[in-house]
């Protein structure tokens, strides 16, 4: 094992990793030294398939908006769990943090007049949503990897997984990684430390995101003894394409696409009169299930899956081009179809997670409920629990989110690291010692289960009982599913006992990440008696403010998972009936 000493580390190269890092090396005037750590190539993070675009209020008189406006979609749109001190952040600060991406070289679309476009997305009021055609991620993260090249102070490390966060006595120590090249062991002592580790929506099989996206840093975190919060909110966004689960872009509803049951009626006029395709995610991913079950759905023979139709067919096949580019090329490619003349087939599918690694407002990590932060380590991005989102994110505030919490937490993290001192270094050593041996055993296990089958298993289990529609008996089961995986888990084989990409052991590592996250995922959502944003449970349907206005926090406790609640912070936007 070789050891790395920096200043600040960073886990995680996507839109809120590679910010904060620019943050931190600004904030500090250049004099840190920094090290990115990703487990792919930085710019192969999850970030850059982010397509729609970027929530802020940039033209608050020509569009009749303000941040209160926004603030307040965003708190109806969480079915009022976020905390709305957070959600005043993100609304005040993400038209700044759009300009400084602009300064960064993001082209954004622009009207005639050189003014930034901005489009509808769902639950928004106004159109607020910035954009680069349906590319946004991409051009976002070759904006900051191109800056960050200028910056001598950062150093990134391509392609090391990390398998455990080292912390003693609630202060952070270091970071054990492997790099995936050679098989060969590090230890990144520092200073502090920023988890930006993405979100977890992989434990789903029919899912939108990278395969990358699995959790590992919130999964480290609790192994670590650190709270999460609101694990029991999973988004499912509409228009996954049948039959891989690939993202069609909100955008494209933005654009003016309808939604189509097989009857061909636009059938969002029976549960979102006002706001039709442009309702939040929960709300249509219900309406399309809801069509589903009552037979007005069609049938995918290859897979199985049941679908209803995206159509673009009266959107001006120039504006597809310019606009959704993606889409065309997505349907193209994947289905030989042509989205100006032909239906598109699509279901709810597994895209964001709304819960994560519990964070104050300023994205220092929690010690517990009690409100004590762990000293050096802070979380950013879809990881951390903010919590802006609460019960159900709006599209398009995920990446505002990542750009505001990046300067926060990259400006907090020099402050750190320049006051504190280095911790001593035979702790991390041993910590970091005990964790090789870990690994090490891992490969030279002599198990009999196929970790491969058991991530198959754990994706159905939850496809199944823990979907848009949710019921006691399908949480149980799930519960019970994902205990006995847990333990047939531990009995693991790594068939590739080799140094050189090993992709078997990646694979091994991340799918004991999501097992133990699926795990807290479920049991949150089987304390949860009532239906509230994305978590819709079929015996309970209404929303509890009385019992369950609140955040969940569960900790890893010796006996399992340990739930507790803490409140939901109020301000101006009093709870009301979600009504769209
Ligand atoms: C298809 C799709 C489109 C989307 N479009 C939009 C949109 O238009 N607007 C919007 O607001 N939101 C959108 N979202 C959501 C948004 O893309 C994400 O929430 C956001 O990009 C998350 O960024 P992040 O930096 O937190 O994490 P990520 O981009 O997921 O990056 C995680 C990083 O952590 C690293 N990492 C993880 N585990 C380890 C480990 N063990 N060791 C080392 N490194 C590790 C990864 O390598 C990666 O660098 C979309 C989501 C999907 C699935």
């Amino acid at each position: 094992m070789e050891t790395l000493d920096f200043d600040v580390v960073i886990l995680g190269s996507g839109i809120a990793g590679m910010t904060s890092a620019i943050h931190a090396e600004l904030a500090s005037g250049e004099r840190l030294r920094i090290a990115l750590v990703s487990k792919v190539h930085a710019m192969r993070s999850h970030s850059v398939s982010a397509e729609g675009g970027i929530s802020g209020v940039l033209y608050p008189k020509e569009n009749k908006d303000s941040a209160s406006l926004h603030g307040y979609d965003t708190v109806k749109g969480s079915d009022y769990l976020a905390d709305q001190d957070a959600v005043q952040m993100l609304a005040e600060s993400a038209p700044k943090e759009i300009k400084f991406f602009e300064r960064l070289g993001v082209p954004w679309n622009r009207e005639e007049n050189g003014r930034i476009n901005e489009r509808p997305f769902g639950g928004m009021s106004v159109p607020r949503t910035a954009f680069a055609a349906d590319k946004t991620g991409f051009f976002m993260m070759r904006a900051l990897y191109d800056e960050i090249t200028l910056h001598k102070g950062i150093e990134i490390f391509h392609e090391h997984i990390v398998t455990a966060l080292l912390v003693h006595r609630g202060r952070f120590v270091g970071l054990h990684a492997i790099r995936l090249r050679d098989g060969r062991h590090f230890l990144f002592r520092a200073k502090s430390c920023v988890i930006a580790t993405g979100g977890f929506a992989r434990i789903y099989g029919f899912a939108t995101t990278a395969y990358a996206s699995t959790g590992d840093g919130i999964a480290l975190a609790y192994r670590a003894g650190l709270p999460l919060k609101d694990m029991e909110f999973v988004q499912f966004h509409p228009t996954g394409l049948i039959p891989s689960g690939i993202l069609i872009t909100e955008a494209a509803r933005g654009e003016g696409a309808y939604l189509r049951n097989s009857r061909g009626e636009r059938f969002m006029e029976r549960y979102a009169k006002s706001k039709m395709e442009l309702a939040p995610r929960d709300i249509v991913a219900r309406a399309i299930m809801s069509e589903i079950e009552a037979g007005r759905g069609l049938r995918n023979k290859e897979s199985g899956l049941e679908y209803v139709h995206l159509d673009l067919t009266h959107l001006d096949s120039k504006r597809i081009d310019e606009k959704l580019p993606m889409v065309r090329d997505l349907t193209t490619k994947m289905l030989h179809i042509d989205p100006s003349k032909d239906l598109i087939p699509i279901r709810p599918a597994s895209h964001f997670t709304m819960g994560g690694i519990h964070t104050n407002l300023y994205g220092d990590e929690m010690l517990g409920p009690s409100g004590k932060v762990a000293d050096g380590i802070w979380a950013v991005g879809e990881c951390a629990c903010v919590s802006v989102h609460g019960a159900n994110r709006l599209g398009s505030n995920s990446l505002s989110q990542c750009a505001v919490w990046g300067r926060i937490v990259g400006t907090s993290v020099a402050r750190h690291a320049r006051g504190a001192w280095k911790v001593a270094s035979d702790t991390a050593g041993r910590l970091s010692a005990e964790e090789e041996d870990r690994i090490a055993g891992m490969v030279d296990g002599k198990g009999s289960e196929d970790p491969y089958e058991i991530m198959r298993e754990m994706q159905a289990t939850l496809d199944r009982n823990l979907y848009v529609y949710k019921t006691v008996a399908g949480m149980n089961r799930a519960i019970k599913d994902l205990k006995k995986l847990r333990s047939r888990y531990v009995d693991i084989y790594i068939k590739d006992k080799g140094d050189t990409y090993n992709t078997n052991l990646r694979d091994a590592i991340e799918i004991g990440n999501m097992l133990e996250l699926a795990g807290v995922v479920a049991e949150c959502a089987a304390a949860r008696k009532e239906s509230r944003g994305s978590h819709y449970v079929l015996e309970y349907p209404e929303r509890n403010d009385e019992r369950y206005l609140k955040h969940t926090i569960a900790q890893k406790g010796i006996r399992g998972t340990r739930i507790g609640y803490i409140p939901v912070r109020i301000g101006m936007w009093k709870p009301e009936k979600r009504v769209y």
